[in-house]
């Protein structure tokens, strides 16, 4: 083996690769493969002859590489070692499966930088059957390049058994290569390519991340086997394609966009991966070296514009971006969208693989696919054409949907084609991936049902309540500190606190501020504000001044309960307080003062804020007895008889959860004191005294806990996204429920099945009785089982809406397409996907939103807080 002592510079594409090889950490993405399937008899001498000489003949695919002093450079091994591999697996009895096993664990070899970067196998599988596979890497040789010394070999190997001459090869060398390139980009094509991509940009907001990872596969790069479409449906594109005058190519392109549409949430760009081979310079086409690139196909899709439109619209994309292929966009990109040199894009790419006409050896019919054609974005569509038949494979280690197969993409991709063709006039938005059985399955896991069922009763929670009170009025409903509250006493302590707030003004349509710490007075402050008809704003003692100070202005209550030593926090405001122990209460009569009705708010609760305003949700009795009402239903553990334990501060509607879950329904209620609350093992110790059976806990404080001793608890989690290691440690042997919901729909809207611990997957589960649920794209079109979408939350869980905000409020809480007029949803911003078990997955969210703890922060908030600070003039969070 000899080394070439000319040092070669690289160009922009092969550098970019090697970049990405060194700093990436899949080594074998890289690595391209042909294989070419031979029906016929075969001279190995004779091909191994013509295999070498071939290698002789491409002289960019000798070249190794090499860095010296920063400098990468590329040099060309003059009579590098070739070596057939042969296997002979005519013995076995799945052949193919062995040629396909064989071939995976040579293109899954690592092939070090430093060369050689080709490898050649023959597999034998019959006498008269055989396969010759090449794997070659991206830096050297492209898809194009590779197909074209798969023809030379056959050439080459024809000539040499029927004794003729071998045809003279015209391949260009490597420093022809590296001058096409370097003309290019001096010249005034490269200066109007850049003007070009300059002004077609993706634009800077295209979303991603709505492609989940496929759970490990160790070849994400080899596309799936090939799906034929049927032969009528292709004949349709085939004609459409001629009436439109468009090629086949944009009409598959198109239908291919609109389907990606409804995986992401964009709503007016597509922005697909666009394989180019560059080979645009006439020289460079009987160049066998690495040329290729990916342009972004920057493609608008508005709900108004036609098929034909559209298509017209993609194919003028596909010329222009075609004419300017050469240029490499990805380094303008790259400003926008910080992401390292040459590695794949988050986005689908789409690949049209030159159609394989059939080739010969020596008289015996071959074939060519390619086990890996290059990298085509996070998730690949690849069409090819074998005679007539038009092909689909996917490929790609993203993966738009939760379990699927390429037959499942190319029925969707034909649902849209067939749409397409048949009327070209009609409106994109009239275009559905889903058929009408999909449909009816995701109304049905979705609770749609819930939305045109007649009204059902409507009550308060203090109605409610009562039915508790006079069912079992000597039960326990409290115990707090190591006292404890009969349900006639909380009724009688809570109707005496609103008759004095009666007489201080409260009433529907006022709010009253609740500052407490974990306390019994607590709830029977609640209650008793409930009992009014006025709504309570909680408020956290912990929070900051600032932000209590936000929330009594924002809420304009008429006046606070609190305790004496929390008095404090709210004098000079004027604010009428009340002493929840001021001896004056005791002196009221222990009746009801009036009925609040169903649709009166009955309580605020403050989140965060994007813009660094926090946001009054407003929940009414409804929302609150509708949920309630149905718990039973939901399989979640009965009122009476049943120790629940609250624990969440009162600025968390999550505890509202754990009091009326509680309340409302006959059980018992164990307070956690404060300082008990804040440390984990006088939690448990707490919980095993008051033999609470059923324990509410954001994942994170349940992590914290120890399970010892609390063997008969039901675990209730929620708030957060749960990890598997918490079900782990709480699920085996005791019920565990996962549960979600936002604020905004009235604490939860979902549970899930009891979890099991050992399953990497922890669902939120399936919808509540009363809350309907819709997975939809940015059209506000359901998306199929198994694909993200965002979670939108109808029914009545659905609250009024943020308090004095009209703006935000519409923007959030919209028009629900899918049940009466005048039925609203709510936007949660969570990307979700149905599980083939019905229960639902949360993937993230599509916003800044995070999670600390279980509380929901905008990190515009914290940054607009920054940006207030003296001195800062920017802030990033
Ligand atoms: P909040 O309004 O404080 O209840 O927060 C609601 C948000 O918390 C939701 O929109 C989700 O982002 C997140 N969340 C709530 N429950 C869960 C859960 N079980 N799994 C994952 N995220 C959750
Ligand atoms: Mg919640």
């Amino acid at each position: 083996m000899e080394l070439d002592n000319r040092a070669i510079p690289l160009t922009r594409g092969q550098l970019d690769i090697w970049l990405a090889q060194e700093t990436g950490d899949s080594s074998t993405e890289w690595q391209l493969g042909l294989l070419v399937k031979i029906e016929g008899a075969l001279d190995r001498d004779a091909l191994e002859w013509a295999v070498r000489r071939v290698v002789r003949e491409v002289e960019p695919g000798r070249a190794t590489f090499d860095e010296r002093n920063g400098q990468v450079i590329q040099r060309v091994l003059d009579d590098p070692h070739v070596e057939l591999q042969f296997h002979d697996l005519s013995g076995s009895d799945d052949g193919l499966e062995e040629v396909h096993r064989i071939t995976s664990s040579i293109q899954c070899a690592p092939m070090p930088l430093s060369g050689p970067l080709f490898k050649f196998a023959l597999l034998q599988t019959r006498a008269d059957e055989h396969y010759l596979f090449t794997c070659c890497h991206h830096i050297v040789i492209d898809g194009f390049a590779l197909g074209l010394a798969g023809q030379r070999i056959a050439s080459v190997y024809s000539a040499a058994v029927s004794g003729s001459p071998v045809p003279s090869a015209l391949f260009g060398s490597l420093q022809d290569l590296v001058d096409l390139e370097s003309e290019y980009e001096a010249s005034d094509d490269y200066l109007d390519d850049q003007a070009y991509w300059t002004q077609n940009l993706p634009s800077e907001s295209e979303p991603s991340h709505r492609l989940p990872n496929a759970s490990k596969d160790s070849e994400p790069y080899r596309p799936s086997a090939p799906f034929t479409f049927d032969l009528v449906l292709r004949r349709r594109v085939d004609e459409f394609s001629s009436a439109t005058d468009l090629p086949r190519s944009s009409v598959l392109t198109a239908a291919c966009a609109l389907l990606v549409r409804s995986w992401f949430a964009e709503t007016s760009e597509v922005v697909l991966d666009f394989p180019v081979s560059r080979r645009v310079h006439p020289e460079s086409k009987t160049l066998p070296g690495m040329f290729a690139g990916v342009i972004p196909l920057v493609l608008q899709v508005s709900p108004a514009s036609t098929v034909a439109e559209f298509c017209a619209h993609v194919d003028k994309r596909i010329r222009e971006a075609v004419r300017h292929q050469r240029f490499p966009v990805h380094s303008l990109e790259r400003k926008a969208r910080p992401r390292s040199l040459g590695e794949p894009t988050d986005r689908v790419g789409v690949n049209f693989l030159p159609s394989t006409t059939a080739f010969s050896f020596g008289g015996a019919k071959a074939t060519a696919s390619y086990t890996n054609a290059g990298p085509v974005g996070a998730f690949g569509l690849i069409f090819s054409g074998v005679g007539d038949d038009l092909l689909l494979s996917t490929v790609g280690a993203a993966q738009p949907f939760s379990d699927f197969d390429v037959a499942e993409i190319a029925e969707r991709l034909g649902r849209v084609l067939a749409a397409m063709t048949a009327d070209p006039v009609r409106p994109l938005s009239s275009i559905d991936v889903l058929d009408a059985g999909e449909h009816a399955g995701l109304d049905l896991v979705g609770n749609r049902a819930v939305l045109t069922e007649p009204d059902p009763q409507r009550l308060s929670i203090p109605v409610l309540f009562e039915t508790q009170v006079a069912r079992a009025p000597e039960a326990s409903a409290i115990r707090f500190d190591g006292r404890g509250l009969t349900y006639r006493e909380l009724d009688d302590a809570s109707n005496r606190l609103s008759q004095l707030l009666a007489e201080r003004g409260a009433c529907p349509g006022q709010r009253v501020a609740l500052l407490f710490n974990r306390s019994a007075e607590a709830i029977v402050a609640m209650l008793a504000v409930l009992k009014t008809g006025a709504a309570y704003v909680p408020i956290d003692p912990a929070h900051p001044d600032a932000r209590i100070e936000f929330m009594l202005d924002d809420a304009a209550p008429i006046a606070a309960v609190t305790t004496g030593a929390l008095a404090d926090r709210l004098a000079g405001r004027g604010l009428p307080t009340v002493d929840s122990h001021d001896s004056l209460i005791g002196t009221y009569p222990a009746t009801r003062v009036s009925a609040p009705i169903a649709d009166d708010l009955a309580y605020v609760i403050y989140t965060s804020g994007t813009t660094g305003r926090p946001k009054g949700v407003a929940i009414t009795h409804h929302n609150v007895t509708h949920l309630m009402g149905s718990l039973d239903e939901a399989g979640l553990p009965p009122g009476p008889g049943q120790v629940w334990s609250q624990w969440h501060s009162y600025s968390f509607d999550i505890s509202g959860w754990e009091i009326y879950a509680a309340l409302l329904r006959g059980g018992q209620l164990v307070v956690v004191p404060e300082s008990v609350a804040r440390s984990p093992e006088d939690m448990r110790e707490l919980l095993i005294s008051e033999n609470v059976s059923v324990l509410s806990q954001t994942p994170s404080a349940a992590g914290m806990l120890s399970p010892e001793g609390l063997e008969s608890v039901t675990l209730l989690v929620g708030g957060e996204a749960c990890s598997p290691d918490v079900v782990e440690r709480w699920a085996s042997g005791r019920v565990m429920i996962n549960e979600y919901g936002p604020t905004e729909t009235t604490m939860w809207v979902t549970t899930s099945a009891p979890l099991n611990a050992g399953s990497s997957v922890v669902p939120i589960g399936a919808p509540l009785p009363g809350s309907a649920l819709f997975v939809l794209d940015g059209w506000l079109r359901p998306v199929p089982a198994g694909v993200v979408g965002d979670l939108y939350v109808a029914g009545h869980s659905v609250g009024v809406g943020y308090m004095g905000r009209a703006g935000l409020t519409g923007a959030r809480f919209v028009a629900c397409p899918f049940g009466q007029p005048g039925t609203r949803m709510y936007r949660t911003g969570d990307l979700v996907r149905w599980s083939a078990d019905g229960q639902m997955e949360y993937l993230g969210r599509a916003d800044e939103q995070v999670k600390i703890r279980g509380h929901r922060i905008e990190l515009g908030e914290i940054q607009a807080a920054l940006a207030g600070l003296d001195g800062v003039e920017q802030a990033a969070v």
